[in-house]
């Protein structure tokens, strides 16, 4: 089985998103309520009883709002770093001992011939972290709630066939919009969240030759649209010379509906 993935929900009302591979499978966040989540894994054609884990990225809600539920009701190892498991770990309810597994940052997991390496990023969570998927010499790397990117996360990410990357606003809709100035600061601040403009540019650095597919991730409700997202990273990339709509493509995602599960 080649290296596949869904983004079955992305955006600050909750994330999910589906990894396969040589036979396993795995569910990075369950921001959603256990049923949404069940209606979401029908859509793709996928029992999450199957599932070989959970992995967690963060505590705040929108990553594990459905993380307890879910696991208790599909039996389901959970795999977070150890911050994290602490942060977390009173939102969750009662997971038995053998469902509670250590992923460290900066650690490389095998799940069968599904490599998952994980990497820490800036973002105002306990020990929040992301991952690169590696399979059969195809990589495909996950990278949202990141306050920057950073040039050892760029190093990390180098060269992956795909990217789900976050594009969480526009800087003009934050500046002008209706969030009070602390969270507004919040937002633009080294631990908060990634522009349409900066994730260009930062994936500007890390798109190579075989890159060909860059799906829009995390993409706020009140400051940005799927359009302005794609319109704005596409002009960016233009401007740095990328072979944006030749050599690659990009893809929204959205909060409630997964895109279709895709071979890397
Ligand atoms: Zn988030
Ligand atoms: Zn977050």
């Amino acid at each position: 089985m080649s290296l596949r993935f869904s983004v079955l929900a992305s955006g600050s009302t909750g994330n999910a998103i589906y990894v396969e591979a040589d036979d396993k499978k795995l569910l990075v966040d369950v921001g959603l309520s256990g049923k949404k989540m069940d209606e979401l894994f029908t859509e793709i054609g996928r029992n999450p009883k199957e599932l070989d884990g959970i992995l967690v990225s963060h505590e705040h809600s929108d990553h594990i709002k459905g993380v307890g539920v879910f696991a208790r009701k599909h039996k389901l190892p959970i795999y977070a770093n150890e911050k994290t498991w602490l942060a977390m770990e009173n939102n969750l309810g009662t997971i038995p001992t053998d469902q509670k597994f250590i992923f460290a940052t900066e650690e490389v997991k095998s799940f069968g011939g599904l490599d998952v390496e994980s990497f820490g990023v800036s973002h105002d969570a306990a020990e929040p972290m992301f991952y690169c998927f590696h399979h059969a010499g195809k990589k495909l790397v996950l990278a949202t709630d990141m306050g920057y990117v950073s040039e050892r996360i760029k190093g990390t990410i180098k060269g992956a066939d795909m990217y789900i990357f976050e594009s969480n606003h526009d800087l003009n809709m934050l500046r002008m919009g209706r969030y009070p100035w602390n969270v507004k600061r919040r937002i633009l601040s080294d631990v908060g969240h990634v522009s349409n403009e900066d994730a260009a540019l930062a994936l500007s650095d890390v798109i190579s030759d075989n890159t060909s597919r860059i799906y829009l991730a995390h993409l706020s409700l009140d400051n940005n649209m799927k359009d302005l997202a794609r319109l704005t990273v596409e002009q960016v990339l233009k401007e740095q010379d990328m072979p944006v709509g030749e050599q690659f493509e990009l893809f929204d995602t959205d909060p409630l509906k997964p895109t279709p599960l895709t071979s890397v």
